[in-house]
């Protein structure tokens, strides 16, 4: 018997044999690739019963850079945060604004919390120009950036409130006293019930940043960031640990910024990251330089950069189990675990992680 030509019947079943194979392994797997996606990548806060039971309080704040006039969209973003997690930990707000707040907003906000309500003015020297910047350079910008219909272009308080956010909002004489925070906005929402302590989750497990929605910078508003990063990264080598988060960030291995950032309305954070002399030598540099005014340098890519270079990943963490929303966007969890129990109401289908410029697919790559 040798081993000869067949008849092409034989090759045709061979075909089909291997299809049905194939289907049947597809089948096998045929689970939300949603669920499966998730769930190799995060450390699980469900997973730590003690973060659920603990009465202790880590030596925490929420912090609220704020208008008078936002009051209204302020208390119900302030309502669903109590609701949904703070009445059962009563972390203490402190609230911020460049002029004085008004009586009634600081009656309507506290009176909607059991939780010390503190309100702060903040210093001129963190919400102005500095010395060495051209303000005709800065306004001839604005009015560019603004003809050109980038968004906030021609805003400039804009400007200031990002420098702030960036560098000084850690610094202010109200957040001293405090390690760790949680940045909340006016008009956002938080659509699932938090039932532990995600300030705890992050000093167990030595965190320095959290987020839930991670997307694509606008170029246009910063079209020079990049370049004064690795101007930095050469003047101060000793800053950069090797492994870094660089991947988050740059697809070329520092090259290039992929435009990657953390969207910063929400942040969990360790305040002490921010007053670290990495950190504090990134800004100084980035400030001289001038492009939170004469471009306009968001705080979330400066922050993201800032975790990007100096972090490690296990050092960052992604809250898939915080339901937030900020306009126009949410990160719902798609786990069917989320939904089923009534912990959560958004839609998991309205997840902005699956839409092609979110970052966070990317983050669970590294
Ligand atoms: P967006 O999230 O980028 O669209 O910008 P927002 O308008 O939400 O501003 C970001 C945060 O800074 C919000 O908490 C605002 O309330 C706050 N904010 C923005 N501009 C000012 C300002 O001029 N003064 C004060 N006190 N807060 C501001
Ligand atoms: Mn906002």
């Amino acid at each position: 018997m040798g081993f000869g030509i067949r008849h092409p019947l034989v090759y045709l079943r061979i075909i089909v044999i291997l299809f049905l194979v194939i289907v049947f392994i597809l089948f096998l797997n045929r689970q939300d690739p949603r669920t499966r996606f998730f769930s190799k990548e995060w450390i699980n806060p469900d997973d730590d019963l003690t973060l659920f039971t603990n009465v202790t309080r880590v030596n925490a704040v929420v912090v609220v850079l704020v208008r008078n006039t936002e009051l209204y969209q302020l208390l119900g973003a302030m309502r669903e945060f109590e609701d949904r997690w703070n009445k059962k930990y009563n972390y203490p707000y402190v609230f911020l604004n460049e002029l004085d707040f008004m009586e009634e907003f600081k009656n309507k906000t506290s009176a909607l919390t059991n939780a010390k309500t503190y309100y702060g003015k903040i210093p001129e020297n963190m919400w102005s120009y500095p010395s060495w910047i051209n303000q005709t350079k800065a306004a001839e910008s604005r009015q560019d950036m603004a003809s050109r219909g980038v968004i906030y272009g021609g805003v400039e308080s804009y400007r200031h409130m990002c420098r702030f956010n960036s560098g000084f909002f850690f610094q202010h004489e109200l957040l001293l006293p405090f390690d760790y925070y949680w940045r909340l906005e006016p008009s956002v929402k938080f659509m699932c019930d938090i039932d532990y302590d995600p300030f705890l989750f992050m000093q167990k497990n030595k965190l320095i940043y959290g987020f839930t929605i991670s997307l694509i910078e606008y170029e246009e508003t910063i079209p020079t960031l990049w370049n004064a990063v690795k101007q930095f990264i050469k003047e101060y080598p000793q800053h950069i640990p090797e492994n870094n988060l660089m991947k988050f960030i740059s697809n070329d291995n520092g090259e290039t910024y992929n435009l990657c950032h953390f969207w910063s309305n929400f942040e969990i954070g360790d305040l002490n990251f921010w007053r670290s002399k990495p950190y504090q030598d990134f800004f100084n540099h980035l400030d001289k330089l001038g492009g939170f005014f004469y471009e306009r340098w968001g705080d979330a890519p400066v922050h993201s950069i800032a975790v990007g270079l100096f972090a490690q990943k296990s050092q960052v963490h992604f809250f898939n189990d915080i339901g937030y929303y900020h306009l126009p966007f949410q990160h719902c969890p798609p786990e069917n675990e989320y939904h089923n129990n009534g912990r959560c109401h958004c839609d998991p289908k309205e997840n902005f992680d699956m839409i092609w410029h979110s970052c966070t697919p990317k983050w669970f790559t590294i």
